[in-house]
């Protein structure tokens, strides 16, 4: 079976595709209009995203949003990760108003969850959802990854941030997590 992935962003396909590899995926269509993530939670701005998808084309798609929240910042930014200095903030505009928000704060601790959501045109869904807990470094290491990857540092990392791992950061992000869970899922209904 074909799916049809509901992400405009590069960076995430990429890691998706990585994560999801021997399944038959299609880049997003590049004349569907981007959704408006309207959404309150994680989850609805997936369905939101792969819903859109199912519309335009008919066919099954997978779809994903991530949110990072940091505790001393009750959560924040969360639902609105991509937008958190701004509506049209860069990523380089988000990581510096986050270390700007954190300067001088002792308690670094912080959570990226992705949840990741297959649709059917039948209307069948899958939901599944990777975490991984980390602390906000005190400034920016490693080019590699994307968004808050150059500060993000994991528990379960030796010390280096996202930005710093290469493939390495699929075995324990959340994006990994997510989408290892919803291949199981997908296999077993294919199976
Ligand atoms: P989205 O809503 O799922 O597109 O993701 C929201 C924002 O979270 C993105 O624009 C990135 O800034 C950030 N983000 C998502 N995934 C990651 C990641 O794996 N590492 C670092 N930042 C990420």
């Amino acid at each position: 079976m074909r799916y049809v992935l509901a992400t405009a962003n590069p960076d995430k396909a990429r890691e998706i595709v990585t994560v999801l590899a021997g399944f038959d995926l299609q880049l997003r269509p590049t004349d569907i209009p981007d959704v408006d993530e309207t959404g309150d939670t994680l989850e609805e701005n997936a369905r939101l995203k792969a819903d859109a998808i199912v519309a335009a084309t008919g066919e099954p798609a997978i779809a994903d949003d991530t949110g990072l929240e940091v505790a001393a910042l009750g959560g924040a930014p969360g639902v609105r990760t991509a937008r958190f200095a701004g509506p049209d903030a860069t990523y380089s505009d988000n990581v510096r108003k986050l270390l700007a928000d954190l300067d001088g704060v002792d308690d670094r601790r912080a959570r990226f969850i992705t949840v990741a959501l297959a649709k059917f045109p039948d209307g069948r869904e899958i939901v599944t959802t990777g975490v991984v807990d980390g602390t906000i470094a005190t400034e920016q290491r490693g080019l590699g990854g994307f968004g808050y990857d150059p500060v993000f540092v994991a528990d379960e990392s030796d010390g280096r941030t996202f930005a710093e791992m290469g493939d390495e950061k699929h075995e324990i992000s959340h994006r990994g997590r997510a989408f290892r869970a919803l291949a199981d899922k997908l296999a077993d209904l294919q199976a």
